[in-house]
């Protein structure tokens, strides 16, 4: 077996059937890992998979092994992992080694899938292209001179070129949708509040969450059975009744009613993710959808409400990193020098660029203009979509404006940059949970179709998400290059 099985289903299969143990597969993935041509991994922990794996192995020779049980997957260098370095995609947390796992990362242990180890990212998950990284960028397997997306670039490109079955990434304004989007898998960002984010190195707190990528919507959905719930370590998790997530997923979407907010076909769409996502609607409208037009009319203002309250969350938590507590220390004269080296030298460009947009807005004279304006049309776009889920069961719109695009082309344009993220920041502003799944190419590349529901309505999104997929082809896609390989 030298290729990586796709699916859940697919591993448990072979284990079954005896064709291959949980320890053989791991190997299969650190082989690939190893291979990686796209730079997606920063630290590959074959000792630790192993030996989960040999665990594996135990537990189902013994019979009633949960399903992920030996499923290699791939986690984001900014989710903490006892024993092994997390990075955030930083120098300043360079050789940083947790003393404890993320919950995250622990339910998975438990359920007994095997992590081959991390991936690359932007650092501190600040971007969307993942040329971000202290540790270079991420190219995408689609075509090599262009970005997988980002942040969470190197755990989309894990699943992309079949390294591993699964990942996990994190979502503050579409960094795991839209990877998913730019590399042509399906990933997912929950409601805000389903997923503990105790052990997550903090980006913008009011808005990140944790979230699996795969190759099926049934997959996400499985991983997400494991992570939701409830955590004692996190405050903000909530307290609901376990669910069956994967109750709906052959239901189809006869007679539901989907929206397509007028405001997510902007100027600057590419013709080609237009043409892919509509064709991608009209599909679910011939599955029996009832397809209507709605409104969200503060869709344009969410890029400024999210590039104010995100680095002012973000300048909060990242004042932790002074050269004492983790990581990097560069010494000074005194211990204000030794901060202001240690920061100097340990944050890239961008990190820089929002701890100043951050400390702004929340500065004396300009916290009541900007940052508690900022909050208030939070609300206001919070509003709308609950106005909107009161006539439809989930929103239909593009993941991204764009494909992929050239590594180095929007690296010196910022706003062009942060214009990438217009469909997918509104979701975490309010809140709410969104899944993005391949709908075609554009260009040679891959093009997503997003779907929103409304809060805790992941078990529809998933069912309309699995209907579409159901229905279409583009889910098996592959990048060319896996062909030669
Ligand atoms: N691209 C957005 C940003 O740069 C979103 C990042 C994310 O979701 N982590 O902030």
């Amino acid at each position: 077996m030298a290729e990586m099985p796709r699916t859940v289903a697919e591993v448990a299969e072979i284990i079954r059937s005896r064709q291959a143990s949980a320890v053989e597969i791991a190997r299969v993935a650190i082989d690939r890992a190893r291979a990686d041509r796209f730079n997606a991994w920063l630290t590959i922990s074959e000792e630790e998979a192993l030996a989960q794996a040999k665990a594996a192995d135990e537990r189902i020779a013994h019979g009633g092994a949960p399903l992920l049980c030996g499923v290699p997957w791939a986690c984001k260098d900014i989710i903490g992992t006892k024993g092994v370095e997390t990075t955030a995609g930083s120098r300043i947390l360079d050789g940083y080694v947790p003393p404890y796992s993320a919950t995250v990362v622990e339910r998975l242990d438990r359920e007994g899938a095997v992590m081959i180890g991390k991936t690359n990212l932007d650092e501190f998950a600040m971007g969307s292209s993942n040329e971000n990284s202290a540790f270079g960028p991420v190219c995408n397997p689609w075509d090599d001179s262009r970005v997988p997306g980002g942040s969470s670039g190197g755990s989309a490109v894990a699943v992309t070129a079949g390294e591993v079955v699964f990942s996990l990434g994190t979502d503050t304004g579409g960094s795991i949708r839209q990877p998913a989007a730019l590399s042509g898998i399906a990933g997912m960002k929950p409601t805000y509040g389903r997923v503990s984010r105790y052990g997550v190195v903090a980006f913008a707190s009011s808005l990140d969450q944790v979230g699996p990528f795969a190759a099926t919507v049934r997959d996400i959905a499985l991983v997400c059975q494991a992570l939701f719930g409830q955590d004692p370590n996190d405050a903000t998790t909530m307290p609901l009744p376990p669910e069956d997530l994967l109750r709906d997923l052959d239901k189809g979407v006869r007679g539901m009613r989907l929206g397509v907010p007028k405001e997510y076909f902007i100027k600057g769409i590419e013709p080609g993710v237009e043409k892919a996502v509509r064709d991608a609607i009209r599909e679910l409208e011939a599955q029996g959808a009832r397809v209507e037009e709605v409104s969200l009319p503060s869709t344009d203002f969410a890029l400024g409400v999210y590039y104010l309250i995100q680095p002012a969350e973000a300048s909060a938590n990242l004042a932790r990193y002074d050269g004492v507590r983790y990581g990097l220390r560069v010494e000074g004269a005194d211990l204000d020098d030794t901060y202001k080296r240690t920061r100097g030298a340990g944050f890239g460009a961008e990190v820089k660029r929002r701890m100043i947009l951050g400390t702004y807005a929340l500065s004396t004279g300009y916290y009541d203009a900007y940052y508690v304006k900022a909050q208030k049309v939070r609300t206001l776009i919070k509003a709308e979509f609950e106005r909107v889920f009161e006539k439809v069961d989930a929103l239909v719109t593009p993941t991204s404006p764009t494909v992929a695009f050239k590594i180095g082309a929007k690296v010196n344009d910022p706003l062009s940059m942060y214009l990438n993220d217009v469909f997918t920041l509104p979701v975490n502003i309010a809140g709410l949970p969104g899944i993005s799944i391949p709908c075609g190419l554009s260009e040679g590349l891959p093009v997503g179709l997003q779907v929103i529901a409304g809060y805790w309505q992941e078990a529809t999104m998933f069912r309309v998400a699995a209907a579409y997929e159901r229905g279409t082809e583009h889910h098996r896609m592959r990048p060319p290059q896996r062909k030669a390989a």
